[in-house]
């Protein structure tokens, strides 16, 4: 088989974007957000080439009106942007709107209509329900049916590289004592996927058919402070522990570039009910890390995982999500739920890294961590590896800022932290 090669040098070697990828995103050179298309290190301002479909689905900066037009329209941009990029005779045309990513800021590719957050990952959810429950009561007793999730919040999510304020919230009182009001003491990420939705729903739709519907995929930082989540979750599940961030990826990788890294979800414990059933493979081998860097410092790898690891596909979660009538709009995201593989090195937060707080991490300059620390990054990675390319997902990164002073009102009052 031979493999395409682009006429872009740098997307020739090894880059997270050979012409096999060609994902999604909106770039600003200074002279104005606009969508673009990434190619080795370089964007190709897709709205100033010659692609035959209608210049004004491009004026925007965000894909949105391009996931509104549906996946034929998805598939012909994909099929002419292989051509224009890998075709020498196009070559004169297109390089002058190349323009080096390292010159550009990149933002988020799209507007978040609504957001979702899941709970599929079986080693996460074990691991969780273990360390505040026990492992005999680890997983619910819907757990292995429902695709559970929570309706979460499309303002908080931002783009790669934004910093995160450590949030301030109630936290329990040692025994019956008054709640405190205090920052987050343990403040810690979740690495997921999040799949991007580009076709509107209105009623009912079928797992093969929700498939069809996903524009594509991104890393996703689902920030959450466990103290908060520990005091408030009962008996309506999270809500301000998870409304401080969301991070996503730059690039949207499209689910036609992801296409030959189909794999099936794993075996099922339970029978699915019918309408859940996955008509052919639909979650991917994606190799993906997390690393942590204290305040300037080099990095440590902390986990290494696959997304493969997900009990239930996104098109499941999305197929579910319909049952109830609920309608589906172009740009709603949902996240996949925390990866976890099954060892203590593929752990997918801190929260298990560090068995709730009670085995700290130790990162290679010798500090220690059970949660995060003001100053520290997390950056998330991942790639689908073919046969002499990669489809990275770039980088999904976010720095922690510390919390806020009270407010003088709250002074005032007499509250204190
Ligand atoms: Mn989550």
């Amino acid at each position: 088989m031979t493999v395409i090669k682009s006429w872009v040098p740098s997307a020739r070697g090894a880059t997270d974007f050979p012409i096999q990828n060609l994902p999604y995103g909106v770039f600003d050179d200074g002279k104005g957000p606009r969508t673009g298309v990434a190619i080795g290190d370089m964007i190709l301002d897709v709205g100033a080439v010659d692609h035959g479909l209608d210049p004004a689905m491009f004026r925007a900066p965000s894909w949105n009106a391009i996931m509104s037009a549906g996946p034929t329209v998805w598939s012909a941009l994909r099929r002419k942007l292989t051509e224009l990029l890998s075709n020498e005779a196009c070559r004169a045309s297109v390089e002058p709107h190349l323009i080096p990513m390292a010159n550009t800021t990149l933002l988020l590719p799209f507007e978040v209509a609504e957001y979702t957050d899941f709970y599929a990952g079986k080693n996460h959810a074990f691991n969780v329900g273990s360390i505040v429950r026990g492992p005999e009561n680890a997983l619910p007793p819907n757990w292995l049916s429902i695709p559970i999730g929570y309706n979460g919040r499309a303002s908080s999510v931002v783009v790669s590289g934004t910093p995160v304020r450590r949030p301030w919230g109630q936290l329990k009182g040692p025994d019956d004592a008054l709640p405190r009001f205090a920052p987050s003491a343990r403040f810690d990420f979740e690495l997921e996927m999040g799949a991007i939705i580009g076709q509107a729903s209105d009623g009912m739709v079928s797992v093969a058919e929700a498939d069809q519907m996903i524009f594509g995929y991104v890393l996703l930082n689902d920030w959450s402070a466990r103290d908060i989540q520990a005091w408030e979750y009962q008996p309506l599940g999270p809500f301000q522990a998870k409304a401080t961030a969301t991070t996503l990826s730059p690039w949207i990788i499209s689910r036609e570039a992801l296409n030959p890294f189909r794999v099936a979800t794993p075996e099922r414990e339970r029978p699915l009910l019918p309408y859940l059933n996955e008509p052919t493979p639909m979650l991917y081998d994606i190799e993906l890390e997390v690393a942590l860097a204290p305040d300037g410092k080099p990095e440590t790898v902390i986990t290494r995982t696959n997304y493969r690891e997900m009990y239930y596909a996104a098109a499941q979660q999305l197929a579910h999500h319909t049952t109830s009538g609920c309608p589906m709009r172009v740009g709603d995201l949902l996240g996949s739920g925390t990866i976890s593989g099954s060892t203590r090195e593929s752990r997918g937060s801190l929260l298990e890294l560090s068995w709730g707080g009670r085995e700290p991490l130790t990162l290679q300059n010798g500090e220690e961590r059970r949660f995060l620390d003001d100053g520290d990054s997390v950056v998330m990675r991942g790639a689908a590896k073919g046969e002499g390319y990669r489809i990275g997902f770039g980088e999904c990164v976010g720095t922690v800022l510390p919390a806020i002073e009270l407010p003088d009102w709250a002074k005032e009052q007499g509250q204190k932290p």
